[in-house]
């Protein structure tokens, strides 16, 4: 198979039939095809986009390039969450307990960060020994043992959106509606599913920057996802202010625990309860939002999901001593630096987009494919447009490897946050359900 006349031809906006498209998957994830083709292939996929039944073929090929889950029949419905990228969002870490909790089988594979985004998969593996590899027996037999596994892409599983994802996110051909739903539905299909319910971001730090975007890529999953038989809804969420106080991958792991704890911060509960409430509704399980809703919140507030984290953890092989004392640590970064509000008033932006800049930049992502992600990295106390502050006080902690490097987030971060004399208009984080 040569790649070249499948790159002519959707540079030219022709049509690309399903099994040029399943051959190119196939060959490319052999390795039998460049990645200097497979990148000007996406880049021409970026500026012509790709018809309904391109998007489906690219889909149902990369879910194919591995195996498949089949689970055992069993009462629980099986769902899933995935989120399409932001800054600060932990929702899967908290969230995969809870639906364990509340009675569901969640066989969560998740990738890693893309572009400023955090990945789950970069958080996850920032607690010791916790390893996201699982090989598709030992995911069933964890999700029917303990309702929940939380993994990635293998050589096994959907090893096409593996190779992909990598080469995307360095290539600049992340923001691209039929990428970005492929990549997602391969490993969503791949999981078996009965449920999903998508968070799509839109925002500074989302890879759609406004509203109407972001409707249409939830309108992409959501109906190629309902299509090939997984019920599906969509939250559209805002990403102009990172979520939860946190960001960076460690950071993020406490501020999770403290969400499972009671004492999370409280944009991160509410979207980690909405993100429940589909899924409990389109199961079956409960009749109605609002039913579910109170179910939701009593199941996270019962202490039952923090102790399904501690048996997800020991599961997929954390040392759950050293975590608990890890959480105990005010910081694991060498280096802690404030950021100081230069007038007092009310905070009127922190914008998202360049706390996930000064989070990578730190260290807690990636610039290229060989980074190596520095897991003690980040930003935390951010604080949030309404909040009142006094000059002098932190806006944020930066925790850095080098005092070089928090010198350099710093500077970077003073075009982050905006203060003013009067109060921002509240801004919803759900902004439309699909
Ligand atoms: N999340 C994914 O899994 N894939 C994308 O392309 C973007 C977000």
């Amino acid at each position: 198979m040569h790649c070249l006349p499948l790159i002519e031809a959707k540079r030219d906006k022709r049509e690309l039939a399903p099994d040029a498209i399943a051959a190119f998957v196939r060959e490319f994830t052999a390795g039998r095809i460049p990645d200097y083709q497979a990148s000007a292939l996406l880049m021409a996929i970026y500026f012509n986009g790709m018809t309904r039944a391109e998007t489906r073929a690219l889909t149902l090929a990369m879910r194919d390039s591995g195996d498949l889950l089949e689970f055992p029949n069993d009462p629980r419905p099986i769902v899933d969450k995935h989120s399409t990228g932001g800054v600060g969002d932990k929702v899967s870490l908290p969230l995969a307990p809870l639906l364990a909790c509340l009675g569901f089988r969640v066989p969560m594979i998740s990738g890693r960060g893309l572009g400023i985004t955090g990945g789950t998969l970069d958080k996850l593996e920032s607690i010791p020994g916790f390893t996201t590899q699982l090989p598709p027996a030992r995911l069933i037999d964890q999700v029917q043992r303990l309702g929940v596994a939380m993994g990635g892409q293998t050589e096994t599983m959907i090893p096409a959106d593996k190779k992909l994802y990598a080469l995307r996110d360095v290539t600049g051909t992340v923001p691209s509606i039929p990428l970005i739903t492929a990549s997602i539905l391969s490993k969503k299909l791949a999981e078996g599913l009965q449920a999903l319910v998508m968070d799509v971001k839109w925002g500074t730090a989302a890879f759609m920057q406004t509203q109407d975007q972001a409707r249409a890529l939830a309108e992409s999953i959501v109906t190629l996802a309902n299509d090939c038989g997984v019920k599906t809804r969509a939250l559209l969420t805002d990403m102009n202010t990172p979520l939860g106080r946190s960001a960076g991958n460690w950071l993020e792991v406490k501020e999770s625990v403290a969400c499972l704890e009671g004492r999370g911060p409280e944009d991160l509960t509410h979207l980690v309860v909405e993100c429940a409430v589909p899924l409990l509704v389109l199961t079956g399980l409960e009749s109605n939002p609002d039913a579910s809703r109170a179910r939701a919140t009593a199941c996270l507030a019962s202490g039952e999901p923090r102790r399904k984290w501690n048996e997800l953890l020991a599961a997929q092989g954390a040392d759950l001593d050293a975590f608990e004392q890890q959480l105990k640590l005010d910081h694991t970064a060498p280096v802690i630096v404030e950021m100081p509000a230069p007038r007092s008033g009310i905070v009127t932006r922190c914008d998202a987009r360049i706390v996930g800049e000064a989070v990578r930049d730190l260290g807690g992502g990636r610039l290229t494919k060989e980074t190596v992600i520095q897991p003690a990295v980040g930003l935390d106390r951010l604080a949030h447009p309404g909040d009142t502050v006094n000059a002098g006080v932190p806006l944020c902690r930066i925790h850095a490897a080098t005092e070089e490097s928090a010198r350099r987030a710093q500077l970077q971060l003073t075009a982050a946050f905006e203060i003013s004399d009067t109060l921002p208009a509240p801004r919803p984080r759900i902004t439309a359900l699909l």
